[in-house]
């Protein structure tokens, strides 16, 4: 089913959003799960309790899929609502204009990496991407996709050095062990290492 920014269903049930820096509220996951095989996004996104899957102009992880489509937000956006469908969920796409970021370039300056499961970035943060390490099995994979899209032609690329690194935020669970401050900082040094110090973890 088809929802609208209008609609207020979508306002009171846990939505499904990606990483992208752009879309702020929900449960974090790259493309909204466009990169995992569709079972296991089924039983990872029913854990989590989502009732809304949504997809954006715009989308890295959508291209990185599709690297050929010509017209990659109606792609998205098909995608989606075949998806949401299949899933029994609610679709909704974000249009650029509704999303907290300029059209075609990424400004994050950080990975929030989230292990509580309900961090999303509030007005006069640092514009960062999100990942819900909580839910979603292929979180460190998304991390390293996040960092390589800031590194990258459609970031703020070379600006980020050893001297001025993009972050990786890591945000531990408060009473689960499996998702300490440790276990996932490890997790952010593992990937944060294959950037040659353009990447610290705190
Ligand atoms: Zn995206």
């Amino acid at each position: 089913m088809v929802a609208s920014l209008a609609n207020p269903k979508v306002f009171f049930q846990r939505s499904l959003c990606c990483v992208d820096g752009g879309i702020v509220g929900g449960i974090h996951l790259a493309g909204s799960g466009i990169l995992i095989p569709f079972e296991q996004l089924q039983r990872e996104a029913a854990a989590a309790g989502v009732k809304v899957l949504t997809t954006h102009d715009d989308c890295g992880a959508y291209k990185l899929k599709h690297p050929d489509d010509h017209n990659p937000n109606q792609g998205a956006a098909e995608w989606g609502r075949k998806t949401a469908d299949r899933l029994g969920f609610l679709h909704l796409h974000f249009k650029s204009v509704n999303m907290d970021r300029p059209a075609g370039f990424h400004d994050e300056v950080a990975v929030y990496y989230d292990g509580t499961g309900w961090f999303n970035r509030m007005p006069g943060m640092p514009k960062g991407f999100v990942v819900s390490r909580k839910y979603f099995s292929s979180a460190q994979k998304d991390l390293e996709l996040c960092i390589n899209i800031a590194l990258g032609g459609h970031g703020f690329g070379d600006r980020f050095t050893a001297k001025a690194p993009f972050t990786v935020v890591v945000l531990p669970h408060p009473t689960d062990p499996i998702l300490s401050a440790a276990v996932l900082r490890a997790e952010a040094e593992q990937i944060a290492a294959k950037f040659g110090g353009r990447v610290r973890v705190v």
